[in-house]
């Protein structure tokens, strides 16, 4: 059975973090989270007092960035510098944060190595951005996962609990896309061949389905197990 590369780009709110994990553990596969790589940046570069419009000092900050991953239970944890910062890199604030220091060309190119590291060997599905277009264009099955407004706020909403509020996150969720997918370098888009998947309309458990069956397929596994 060959170990291939699955990529999943798409804005925030899609369902991406809920459908690559499943995804991953469905196949055997590790997990690897791009987006936790900008926002950890996006929350070094905070502590020490660096604005995240400084492109130069924040890429100091990705260049030295120590981070691992590791499964505790069901969650994926992340580490900086070997300090647990699952929580403190979600935060509404550091998310924008991420956004911003994401849009300097600089600390994308200080990160891409990583990235690639990271996904060495295959058997990896790697969720981001622009990791179809950009850090994996030969990967053996890419996905764009998108879904409406809409339903991404009210999802971003229902994941904050009561202290989410709709307005906010829906304004939140079109500036951050808004940044994305606009910026020079490796903005957010589909690559040429990945398979477009609107998560609108089906649920998390269809979507890891459809998802299990293309990959399989690519990899040469008999499907439908
Ligand atoms: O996916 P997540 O919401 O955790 O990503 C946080 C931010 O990191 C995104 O808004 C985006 O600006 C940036 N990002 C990126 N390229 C990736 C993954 C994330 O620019 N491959």
């Amino acid at each position: 059975m060959r170990r291939i590369v699955v990529t999943i780009d798409g804005p925030a709110g899609a369902g991406k973090s809920t459908v690559a994990k499943q995804l991953a553990r469905r196949l055997g596969y590790r997990l690897l989270d791009t987006g936790a790589i900008y926002r950890a940046v996006a929350l070094v570069a905070h502590r020490r007092g660096i604005a995240w419009t400084d492109a130069e000092a924040c890429a100091e900050v990705a260049r030295a960035l120590d981070i691992t991953f590791d499964f505790v239970g069901d969650k994926n944890h992340v580490f900086v510098s070997g300090e647990d910062v699952s929580g403190a890199i979600r935060t509404p604030e550091n998310s924008q944060g991420a956004s911003q220091v994401s849009a300097h060309p600089p600390v994308r190119a200080a990160l891409l190595d990583l990235q690639r590291r990271l996904g060495e060997g295959g058997g990896v599905v790697v969720e981001g951005r622009d990791t179809g277009t950009v850090v994996f264009p030969q990967a053996q099955a890419k996905f764009f996962l998108t879904a409406t407004e809409e339903e991404r706020a009210r999802r971003r909403v229902a994941e904050l609990g009561s202290g989410g509020d709709y307005e906010k996150t829906l304004r939140e969720i079109r500036e951050r896309d808004q940044r994305d997918a606009s910026r020079d370098v490796a903005p957010m888009k589909p690559a040429e061949d990945a398979v477009l998947v609107d998560s609108s309309t089906q649920t998390i458990e269809q979507v890891v389905e459809n998802l299990a069956r293309v990959v399989e397929e690519r990899a040469g596994v008999t499907a439908g197990r």
